[in-house]
């Protein structure tokens, strides 16, 4: 037993504009009110675009709802002559519980080294945002046998100088390369093998009870008809959703996984 909340999270990537932004999160609020969902036994987030956020706050709070929301990067820079960049203390002003980091997506495409990672990392916490750190290997590691190494690197790399209540309360999120957006998505077995090693290399970095505190989300190809089986394994705290975030009645049907 654990006292870990579940987490599920929905990266909607770039796509909603702030309209039908508003739409999806009052559909998923709606759907989830009918199923009588109690968010303190399973935590929502909806990963929005930046342009999303000041509507997303303002349904929220004036609408009490209890869905949270997070941005989907964040600059490891404090303010400044960065055009384009959005700091975490704008973030921490529009409410935003948690910012995703170190998504594959933003590795590959924007060279996103594990430095500049931890960087963000470190930025978001020095505003009381909590981050979703996304690790994970690409096919040719898979294939190699070396997913465990590959993405525990990527995890020591990421929390490097965190202290030990921000490593409880990071999320890390295991999102193997192959199964983001292919339909691919990897065994039960699978997950719970590098989120296991995810937890296990807590404990030795750290300690028993940091490494039983920290939730570790499964990402990749996750669908209200895979969720349950996923969810059954015991290192794997929640989902990270892409694709079928964008679908509140089915985000609905993954957060209940049942
Ligand atoms: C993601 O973007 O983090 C993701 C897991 O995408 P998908 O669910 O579409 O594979």
């Amino acid at each position: 037993m654990t006292n870990r909340t579940p987490l599920m999270a929905g990266n909607w990537k770039m796509n909603l504009d702030h309209q039908e932004a508003i739409a999806t999160v009052q559909k998923l609020a709606w759907t989830l009110k009918d199923a009588k969902h109690d968010y303190a036994s399973v935590e929502v987030v909806v990963c929005a675009p930046f342009t999303d956020l000041r509507s997303v706050q303002t349904l929220v709070d004036g609408d009490k709802l209890e869905v949270r929301y997070a941005a989907q990067d964040v600059s490891q820079h404090e303010s400044g002559a960065y055009t384009g960049e959005i700091s975490a203390t704008m973030l921490a002003k529009l409410g935003c519980a948690y910012v995703v980091i170190g998504h594959s997506e933003r590795r590959e495409y924007h060279a996103e080294s594990d430095a500049l990672v931890n960087a963000k990392v470190r930025a978001a916490f020095g505003k009381g945002i909590t981050p979703i750190l996304c690790v994970g290997e690409g096919l040719d590691v898979r294939k190699a046998g070396d997913q465990v190494s590959y993405t525990l690197a990527q995890v020591e790399a990421g929390l490097a100088d965190l202290t030990k209540e921000q490593v409880a309360q990071i999320v890390i999120a295991y999102e193997p390369v192959w199964a983001i957006g292919t339909g691919e998505v990897a065994t039960p077995e699978d997950a719970q093998e590098v989120c296991g090693a995810i937890r296990a290399l807590l404990a030795e970095q750290f300690d028993e009870e940091v490494a039983a505190a920290t939730r570790v989300l499964y990402g990749g190809s996750v669908k209200s008809s895979n969720v349950a089986d996923i969810m059954a394994k015991p290192d794997v705290d929640g989902a990270l959703v892409g694709g079928a975030s964008l679908d509140p009645e089915e985000f609905a049907k993954i957060v209940r996984f049942q």
